[in-house]
């Protein structure tokens, strides 16, 4: 066990304890472990908060892209344009569905999807499916208007970003997951809000679509007995939403603290070797679900802190075109030379709500031993 993990979700619980402990025994003796009223309370919450009409729990953030592309009609023969930077998630599902991901090349400075990127493919995809990588939103009104101009929906993977805000031209602000035609939220216990094991939603302020998206991670359900379409079973269980309508209520603070411990971060290493820090467009509010910088060293500074019983990490070593379960879309090293240098050089420091100043100290301490080595 690292002396400063990377995430500490025992932190997080015993900020939380008497609450979920609370929620949970109440699940336990209602023993309505699936469709419970938790769930449905907790879904009003979060598109309350995302600021969308709806949202629909389901399984897992993965289960949340599945079935938005499979309410969407993706099917074989299409093609899905998604970042080559991301986590694998964000492509399986295409692949599930028969679809091919069209993987776009990333912004050199955030490592979001690239809108000139996007226009040279933009005339051969079904759906256009950004990622709000670390918790940054993407450009989305460039991104945006591609999509609408080409008349294909926006998905917006928010798996990392529940809370992280979108400034348009007017000063009028969204959150991620209330802009496109739907957004996706993993609950995966490290992320901003996390369950206790895997969870889900979908945003949307379209009813067909909510209706749709509930039905097929139901079973296709009508009524109890007649099953419109073949559908999945991807429902969000009961005791993960109670456990999520909790955390929920301190998402905004915990997201600010985040920020603050981004910033300090920022002004503390900022000229520290050859350092390239996460940057912030002004139209956007990030939740720094990650804290990644670049370097030239990354291995060799990853070794080090992991020495110092630092928790760093990398996110992600491997881009997704050059992933071997890819391999026969037959991509080749260079192909996406942003992406892949994303790749060689990111590296991932502690953060999380719960981490104190001096843990940052720390953190901060060990990076600057490492460059004075070099
Ligand atoms: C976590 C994550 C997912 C998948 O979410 P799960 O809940 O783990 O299935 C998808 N996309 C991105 C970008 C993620 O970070």
């Amino acid at each position: 066990m690292p002396r400063i993990p990377l995430v500490d979700l025992a932190a997080s619980y015993a900020r939380h304890r008497d609450t979920i402990d609370a929620a949970v025994r109440a699940v336990v003796e209602d023993t309505r472990f699936i469709q419970g009223r938790e769930v449905g309370e907790f879904e009003s919450a979060f598109a309350a908060f995302c600021g969308t009409r709806h949202a629909v729990g389901v399984s897992s953030g993965t289960a949340a892209i599945h079935l938005s592309l499979a309410a969407l009609g993706v099917g074989p023969g299409d093609e899905v344009a998604v970042p080559a930077h991301t986590f694998v998630a964000t492509a399986e599902p295409v692949t599930w569905l028969g679809a091919r991901p069209r993987f776009v090349e990333v912004d050199a400075g955030t490592g979001g999807m690239d809108p000139d990127a996007l226009k040279s493919v933009i005339d051969r995809v079904r759906v256009v499916m950004p990622v709000h990588l670390y918790g940054l939103p993407v450009d989305l009104s460039a991104l945006g208007a591609l999509a609408t101009a080409a008349g294909v929906p926006l998905v917006e993977d928010a798996a990392q970003a529940h809370g992280a805000e979108f400034v348009h031209d007017d000063g009028s602000v969204v959150r991620a997951g209330a802009y496109g035609r739907i957004g996706c939220f993993s609950f995966y216990p490290g992320k901003n809000l996390g369950a206790f094991g895997d969870a889900g939603a979908v945003t949307t302020s379209d009813p067909a679509l909510a209706d749709k998206i509930r039905r097929l991670a139901d079973h296709g359900r009508a009524t109890k007995y007649e099953h419109l379409v073949v559908g999945y079973a991807a429902r969000l269980d009961t005791l993960q939403a109670a456990v999520l309508a909790v955390k929920l209520t301190t998402l905004r603070a915990s997201n600010q603290r985040r920020r603050e411990l981004a910033a300090a971060y920022r002004s503390r290493l900022d000229g520290v070797g050859d350092l390239v820090l996460p940057v912030e467009p002004a139209n956007r509010r990030g939740v720094h679900h990650l804290f990644v910088l670049r370097t030239a060293h990354r291995d060799a500074l990853l070794a080090h802190l992991q020495e110092a019983g630092i928790g760093a990490g990398v996110h992600y070593p491997i881009p997704l075109h050059l992933q071997p379960a890819y391999a026969s879309l037959g991509y080749r090293p260079g192909d996406l030379p942003v992406t892949e240098a994303w790749a060689r050089e990111c590296l991932s420091l502690p953060l999380y709500p719960e981490l104190t100043d001096e843990q940052l100290e720390t953190v901060v301490a060990q990076v600057r031993t490492y460059f004075e080595r070099v």
